[in-house]
């Protein structure tokens, strides 16, 4: 019988969440649900030096903007837990010592600063098997003085005792067969002295007694396969190792290389997928989500970095993705950024949503701009009027607050080269005409707009870029006589009463 598909991300609390573990996560997401399996979130925290205060609480909170809910997790629990590294310590050191016991690692004593001295005058320097030799550790010191340096309780590590010259070779899902040979790897630390694992023993551990049958994670990770699967040999047989999946890199817009923080910095985009405040730092880095992005868009256009379904479809929906997605279509190289085509993305799903699902946000935006929507069915019309314009959710404050509140700026130099006395007097009678009007609708608002203007002999083109500006302070928006219908009779006048005070 096959294994039960079980897929896990792994990130360290260290940070924001870039959007190339974002991509991680979500590709491991719809490899569960696509097999029924379970999608489990590990938190790998045993680096203590590195450990950020609230990178985890933001791990999550990004994880449920995206709508990518673990099945297993510190907080969404488990019989496979704990599932924070740091809980686990015990389990590790009992795999660490039955490593040491089968010969394949061994007790290292060298103080860090006898390393250091060491990658002084050898800059080289690798703890290997032609270095072991000459350093302090229970291969090259005799019985009796390891066992007495044990039971001193003198500080140590256990490193992984490399074989020499051996092919180490897997089946990656995305590479194929990739092979190393260990004479390329050093003796990596497995226990610090600390008693924390490194990352190296407590990922093989775990992966293996949470039962993941399927391991994806980020290409910089390849280097660290053959130690990991050197461990499956020597703990659990190669056998039982999960299928290994490497992600390609996102690359910087121009392909030189991964795409960092400091690139979107530069480059004015965001690369972590919601706003982090370093607390050490107080630095803030941007995010997808407060830029204004719609998690569906931010989901799609991840999913389409490095993967297609081999037709032209670019827009899918999480449910869809779920059963298009597929592991072996993930391409080997490395795919570039673009924030262009991730703005498309957004754009897109912006149109194509009901107002409704992203109505409660715009909402927010309003009300951080100071402008308080006290009618929702007018917000959502008004909403519904302005999204084909909007690339961002921000833009939809720009975009629609005139429906609201009277513009504050009035581009008055746009009308004036061309303004004359007809024009005042159109618009003087068009307050008159208007305002006996029973019906404010869009058609009859045209209707009447277009028979004065026929009357006194001017284009409708000529005066209906006045009334535009007069409405919504500038040359933008949808359909004048929308707006018009929408901002209501009282205030559609009011506001060309304004207008010509200052013409
Ligand atoms: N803790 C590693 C990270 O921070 C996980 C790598 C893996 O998935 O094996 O990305």
């Amino acid at each position: 019988m096959s294994k039960k598909v079980r897929v896990r991300f792994a990130p360290s609390p260290t940070g924001g969440l870039h959007i190339g573990g974002v991509r991680t996560v979500l590709y491991n997401y719809l490899f569960a649900r696509q097999h029924g399996g379970d999608f489990v979130l590990r938190i790998e925290d045993t680096d203590q030096s590195r450990y950020v205060p609230g990178a985890e609480a933001y791990i999550f909170d990004t994880l449920s903007w995206c709508g990518l809910e673990p099945d297993e997790s510190p907080r969404h629990k488990g019989s496979f837990g704990p599932y924070r590294q740091s809980e686990r310590k015990e389990i590790y050191r009992r795999y660490a010592e039955q490593l040491v016991q089968k010969g394949y690692a061994y007790y290292a004593f060298d103080a860090p600063e006898e390393l250091e001295a060491k990658r002084k005058t050898a800059p080289n320097f690798q703890y290997n098997i032609s270095s072991r030799g000459e350093m302090k550790n229970s291969l090259s010191l005799n019985e009796s003085h390891v066992k007495k340096l044990l039971s001193e309780n003198a500080p140590h590590v256990i490193r992984i005792k490399v074989p020499s010259n051996e092919e180490v070779k897997f089946t990656d899902m995305i590479r194929g067969e990739v092979s190393f040979n260990t004479s390329q790897v050093d003796d990596k630390v497995l226990l610090k002295a600390d008693g924390m694992p490194t990352y190296h023993l407590a990922v093989v551990v775990d992966d293996c007694l949470m039962q993941i049958s399927h391991a994806f994670r980020g290409e910089e990770w390849l280097p660290s396969a053959p130690v990991h699967i050197l461990l499956w040999k020597y703990l659990f047989g190669e056998e039982n190792m999960p299928q290994w999946a490497h992600l390609p890199l996102i690359l910087k817009p121009d392909g030189n290389g991964k795409l960092s923080k400091r690139d979107g910095e530069r480059l004015g985009f965001p690369v972590f997928a919601m706003d982090w405040t370093d607390p050490r730092t107080n630095e803030k880095t941007t995010g997808f989500k407060e830029r204004g992005f719609l998690p569906e868009a931010f989901i799609n256009m991840l999913a389409l970095i490095g993967w297609n379904d081999g037709t032209e479809q670019e827009i899918f929906s999480l449910h869809e993705l779920v059963a298009k997605f597929s592991i072996e279509r993930v391409h080997k190289g490395g795919a570039k950024f673009n924030y262009e085509k991730a703005k498309w993305f957004n754009h897109e799903w912006i149109k194509r949503s009901a107002v409704d699902s992203y109505q409660p946000l715009v909402k927010n935006l309003f009300t951080d701009a100071g402008i308080y929507i006290d009618n929702e069915t007018k917000f959502s019309r008004a909403l519904e009027l302005v999204k084909d314009r909007c690339t961002f959710l921000t833009d939809f404050v720009q975009q629609a607050s005139f429906f609201f509140k009277a513009p504050e700026n009035i581009d008055i130099a746009v009308i004036k080269p061309k303004w004359d006395e007809k024009k005042n007097l159109f618009f003087i009678e068009l307050i008159r005409a208007y305002s006996l009007m029973n019906s404010w609708q869009h058609d009859a608002l045209e209707k009447e707009f277009k028979e004065l203007a026929a009357v006194n002999e001017i284009k409708p083109g000529d005066v209906l870029l006045p009334f535009r500006i007069m409405l919504v302070g500038g040359k933008f928006g949808p359909g004048v006589f929308d707006i018009a219908a929408m901002v209501g009779k009282d205030e559609t006048i009011r506001r060309i009463k304004q207008a010509l005070q200052l013409l």
